[in-house]
């Protein structure tokens, strides 16, 4: 067993707790296979992942089925299906994969396409481009075979409405919302517990990355963009070298939050050339947040940008803005949930 898992019933709330505790018995891990996500809920997709990782398959495999797990979870409010709309009341999606080659694809204000991330690495296998947008991204989705689907639950449509009795476009006060549902409890051996309601299994942009028994690095990123943005907005998430970024020689990147303060410093890009420069993936990340918050200034505590990276040596690490950003690992020690360290 990887680890401990419980479902308790909460007074009309069903919340997962997922143990951050490793198994004693297992000798600490150095190389090997590795995935890491944004935010603790996605232990659900790091297993879609580690089920091929585990059997000795490739990185980019991996990602995509793990990055497919949000996309398809209506309770997740900010990926794929049952990710909130933008002004207009569409859900517009955005998605990249990078692999070991340096290879990549992206869809960016894709609609009615379930799963996203499997449209951008068709993108990246089966054209001479990376980057495809909106209408032209639907073509090319509807001529590989991908079937329409309304990505607008009744629970998204219900809070667009909402939002519309007074239309404040507020980013962080949605992050905020989100982050602030994450609960967490220390259980009798020390070890964190966090838990979340029901209605909230996974949340925010999942970013994955992960490295192969092969030696091998590859990432993908997925979302429906800040909830409420203006129509045709594009944040950070399907942009190679800002959402996510990839060097077979040195390292993976990706991130979550807002996604204009990630773009304008490169955020994974950022990351993964620190790393190249002998920082371990924690101190790399830290330096992407030092960017973001020195180009806010006194504004920084209103801004939210969390990073995560993995290095070639199989070591992890992440850093955000503000606290309660959290990541998600699995390896062949364990599989847990973290707290990530932040600047404020
Ligand atoms: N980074 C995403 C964006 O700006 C949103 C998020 O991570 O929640 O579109």
């Amino acid at each position: 067993m990887l680890n401990r898992r419980k479902f308790i019933q909460l007074t009309g709330l069903t919340s997962a707790f997922i143990s951050t505790s490793s198994f004693a018995g297992r000798k600490a891990l150095v190389k090997g296979p590795i995935v890491l996500s944004t935010w603790a809920p996605n232990v659900k997709a790091n297993k879609a992942a580690w089920d091929i990782l585990s059997k000795g398959g490739r990185a980019l495999d991996a990602v995509e089925a793990g990055v497919m797990i949000p996309e398809a979870d209506p309770t997740d409010t900010s990926v794929g299906y049952g990710g909130l709309p933008d002004r207009d009341g569409r859900v517009t999606v955005d998605a990249c994969v990078m692999n070991e080659k340096g290879q990549c694809g992206s869809v960016m204000g894709l609609e009615d396409i379930l799963h996203p991330v499997q449209v951008a690495r068709l993108v990246m296998e089966q054209t001479p481009h990376v980057q495809f947008v909106g209408e032209g991204a639907l073509q090319f989705a509807l001529s590989k075979g991908f079937k329409r689907t309304n990505l607008l639950t009744p629970q998204a449509e219900k809070a667009w409405k909402e939002w519309l009795k007074t239309s404040k476009y507020d980013p962080m006060r949605t992050i905020k919302d989100l982050e602030e549902k994450i609960q967490r409890e220390k259980n009798n051996d020390g070890a964190m517990l966090y838990k979340w309601p029901s209605e909230l299994l996974n949340h925010d942009t999942i970013g994955m990355i992960a490295l192969d028994a092969d030696g091998n690095l590859s990432g993908a990123c997925s979302t429906s963009g800040m909830a409420f943005k203006m129509r045709g907005r594009v944040g950070d998430s399907p942009i190679i070298g800002a959402g996510l970024f990839v060097d077979n020689e040195v390292g993976a990147a990706t991130c979550t939050g807002i996604g204009e303060e990630i773009v304008k410093i490169c955020g994974a890009h950022t990351i993964v050339e620190m790393m190249r420069h002998g920082a371990n993936p924690e101190e790399a990340c830290k330096e992407a947040v030092r960017r973001i918050v020195k180009n806010n200034g006194d504004n920084a505590k209103n801004v939210q940008g969390g990073f995560i990276a993995i290095n070639k040596k199989g070591e992890y690490g992440g850093y955000s803005v503000m606290k309660n950003f959290t990541m998600a690992l699995h390896t062949t020690d364990t599989e847990k949930a973290m707290d990530v360290k932040s600047w404020f």
